[in-house]
């Protein structure tokens, strides 16, 4: 008998056009399972909201530069929907929402990262976080679990969300599931480079924080941001993560970009200056990022193309969680 083929599912905040660190942390399994798994892409603008929930307008234009990003990837069997589209996941959420506690929530360490990092929303103790960012695992668990998702590519600042996820599905299979399995038990699924550093040094490479090479960037704004690139007060090229985080960061995405080790990297430019290591980072992104690049111009240019993907993967999706509720709530015993 064939094995049922594994069902992956990731999904994306609509907070503005994705990243190198989106690339190197997620987007290349985005590229691997395309061709070995159901795949489904899905932009949260839902999640994006928590945050954004004043900045009205944001989330359209994101959702069409997200859409461009990912058409650009040139995917050739992935669906790609969104999140707000699919009115199951909110149903969802809400059955999932009695399955955590408040406590364990409020104690989870991506949203205290959250919270710091937006004290100016959420308040300087998080005293006025609101319930959308607190509740944010509970709806990415129902977004999981409304295709039967097995697999979820994330990079590593994810992890502690779908920790609390995979506890919400087994509890939902043991309360409800008569000794069976109403939901899949998922598993993340990380790259080689699971957190890309910020070009400021800072923890993590992201949209909301203005430290991104963002993939559609010019290759001279690439050059650019890569020039103003933290780095530190020594002045030859390393790997060492702990000591010269900045530097190690740039070894890194060189590494990851060119497909070679940190040894080679370092081994390579070990007589270079930060200038020259620079300048060979932002030619070898530039010249991997290229097709992309022209792509995602194409798209720009070409809306109805990006229309027509977002179509096709909310009648398919919207098919699917139709089926995924009525199983769940007839698991619950509240389908009357
Ligand atoms: P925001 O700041 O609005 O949350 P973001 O840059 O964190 O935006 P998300 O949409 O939250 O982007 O993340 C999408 C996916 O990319 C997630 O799986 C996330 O873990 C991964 N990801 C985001 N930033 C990085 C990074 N710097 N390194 C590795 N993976 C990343
Ligand atoms: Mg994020």
């Amino acid at each position: 008998m064939s094995q049922r083929k594994e069902i992956s599912l990731s999904g994306m905040r609509t907070t503005g056009a994705l990243h190198i660190g989106h690339y190197l942390g997620a987007m290349k399994n985005f590229i691997k399972f395309d061709a070995e798994y159901d795949s489904f892409l899905m932009l949260s603008d839902l999640q994006a909201l928590n945050d954004n929930f004043v900045n009205k307008g944001k989330m359209k234009d994101s959702v069409t530069e997200i859409l461009a990003d990912l058409y650009a990837l040139d995917l050739k069997n992935t669906t790609i929907f969104i999140e707000s589209e699919i009115g199951q996941i909110p149903e969802l959420t809400m059955y999932f929402s009695n399955l955590v506690t408040v406590n364990r929530l409020l104690r989870n360490p991506t949203i205290k990262s959250e919270m710091s990092s937006k004290k100016e929303l959420f308040g300087e103790n998080g005293e006025s976080v609101n319930l959308g960012l607190i509740s944010s695992p509970v709806s990415q668990t129902a977004d999981i679990c409304i295709v039967k998702a097995t697999r979820v590519p994330v990079g590593e600042d994810q992890l502690p969300f779908l920790e609390v996820g995979r506890d919400i599905v087994s509890k939902f299979n043991t309360l409800y599931g008569e000794g069976g399995e109403v939901l899949p038990i998922f598993e993340p699924v990380l790259t080689p480079t699971p957190r890309i550093l910020g070009l400021d040094g800072s923890t993590k490479m992201s949209k909301s924080l203005n430290n991104s090479i963002s993939l559609k960037d010019t290759s001279e704004i690439t050059l650019e941001k890569i020039k103003k690139a933290k780095t530190d007060s020594e002045s030859h090229i390393s790997f060492e993560p702990k000591n010269r985080p900045s530097v190690s960061n740039l070894v890194l995405i060189y590494s990851a970009f060119s497909d070679t080790d940190v040894e080679t990297v370092v081994n390579e430019f070990k007589l270079s200056n930060f200038s020259t290591f620079k300048n060979a980072l932002a030619e070898l992104i530039n010249r991997k990022l290229k097709h992309f690049r022209e792509r995602r111009n194409y798209a720009i240019n070409n809306i109805s193309i990006l229309n027509e993907i977002k179509k096709n993967g909310h009648n398919k999706v919207n098919v699917i969680a139709q089926n995924t509720l009525l199983e769940v709530k007839n698991a619950m015993g509240i389908n009357y």
